[in-house]
């Protein structure tokens, strides 16, 4: 069931853009301070460019940050819909290789091993990747084994542009006002904050940045950074009796007071954690750096008030002053952000039921630059791009999972 036409010369098209994108080094680097953090960012942002241009969007623009924007005017009557934003990242992940990206593209797949790398024996399976049955019959595009394939986010890209060429080559399906935005930095948590929004124009948007078919998020969590610092006593071990306080070993006590079994590996859904990101501590200090994460606005609240307390009572059990935590809100769940503004979630779960799609609506267990979006006041959830197995050698996806997309983008956007 399809609501597009959406033959050969479409798949191909988007097949091959997709391509040609992944072939395009863009890897973001969190150690710049500069925007886009790398310069070969602007390799894929001004093909990009090009291509909006060609295609015939209106007021197509890079800005000097590499955000672009672009526009298809509504081909309606009246003017009373509202402009809808989709928008994608053109960086790929710093966590593995995205230099020389050697696409592959493997038609009507039959469920077996893929060796992506016959040197390496570098073996896709779904014996070890279960989703992969999924897509029996399709056709995957992988990676040679020795690279992230970049699926996330240029399936994303390769979507939205092939979904405003479709809607400009029909000039027959009636739609409002579209806004495209594509920027870069989106992998080192640096891809909305200099993202115009008031330029954008858009009522509210989408990021295709999801992966699985039917993924539709407009929830993450909330986020704060708490640093504990404990302090102890250095004396020669010799002469230590009754004098040395060992921060290392106050550091063990205080970690084991926290509970066991809310962190990110006993967790999951809704259930919020603290996480111990790392300890560096020597006799006289030690210092533990937590995360702590709750979807729920309370029990956030409460988790933070938590630690605080701990920190309170690990003080009155060995002197005041012996240990302090400093907490730093990090972002917030945007969720609060759709209170009297679930159309927009119900506008994309109905164009996805449209494509013969059901709707997985989860929340995510992370930040997104949507989030930062919907609080800069662009409402902004996340919906499937179909990529799999994000940030390594393994990443793949089916171009049926972005035909769907593609699909979605018009259902929305349509009058
Ligand atoms: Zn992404």
């Amino acid at each position: 069931m399809s609501t597009i036409e959406f033959n050969s010369m479409w798949r191909e098209k988007l097949l091959n853009r997709f391509i040609s994108y992944v072939k395009i080094y863009s890897t973001s680097d969190a150690e710049s301070e500069t925007t886009p953090s790398t310069e070969r960012q602007w390799n894929i942002a001004n093909y990009i460019v090009e291509e909006l241009k060609m295609i015939g969007l209106e007021d197509v623009s890079i800005d000097e940050n590499g955000y672009i924007m672009g526009y298809i005017p509504s081909n309606l009557e009246s003017n009373d819909k509202p402009t809808i934003g989709f928008i994608s990242h053109y960086d790929t992940s710093p966590d593995f290789s995205g230099e020389d990206v050697k696409p592959q593209v493997w038609e009507n797949y039959q469920g077996e091993d893929l060796v992506l790398n016959k040197e390496t024996n570098f073996t896709l399976s779904p014996s070890k990747f279960e989703s992969l049955k999924k897509h029996i019959g399709q056709t995957l595009i992988t990676t040679d084994g020795n690279t992230l394939l970049g699926a996330d986010d240029k399936a994303g890209c390769a979507e939205i542009v092939t979904a405003a060429e479709y809607l400009i080559a029909h000039p027959e399906i009636k739609h409002g006002r579209m806004a495209l935005g594509f920027t870069p930095d989106e992998e080192i948590g640096r891809g909305a904050h200099k993202f115009d929004v008031a330029k954008f124009g858009a009522e509210f948007a989408y990021t295709m940045d999801g992966s699985e078919v039917g993924e539709l998020e407009y929830e993450n969590f909330n986020a704060a950074g708490a640093v504990v610092k404990i302090h102890g006593l250095s004396v020669h071990p010799g002469y230590a009796f009754g004098k040395m306080v060992n921060a290392s070993l106050l550091a063990a006590e205080f970690i084991q007071s926290l509970p066991a079994n809310e962190t990110p590996s006993t967790t999951k859904g809704f259930d919020g954690f603290y996480h111990l990101m790392d300890v560096t501590s020597d006799v006289s200090e030690c210092k533990l750096q937590y995360i702590i994460r709750d979807h729920d606005d309370e029990k956030f609240e409460a988790r933070k008030k938590f630690m605080e307390q701990k920190v309170a009572e690990f003080n009155e059990k060995h002197g005041e002053g012996t240990a302090e935590v400093e907490i730093k809100e990090q972002y917030r769940n945007m969720k609060q952000q759709f209170e009297g503004k679930m159309h927009i979630i119900d506008l994309a779960a109905k164009a996805m039921k449209e494509a013969g799609i059901e709707p997985k609506i989860k929340a995510i267990r992370g930040g997104t630059d949507g989030a930062q979006l919907s609080y800069m006041g662009l409402p902004c959830p996340n919906i499937f791009a179909g990529g799999m197995n994000f940030h390594g050698p393994y990443e793949y996806v089916a171009l049926e999972s972005m035909e769907k997309a593609v699909e979605v983008i018009v259902n929305i956007v349509k009058a």
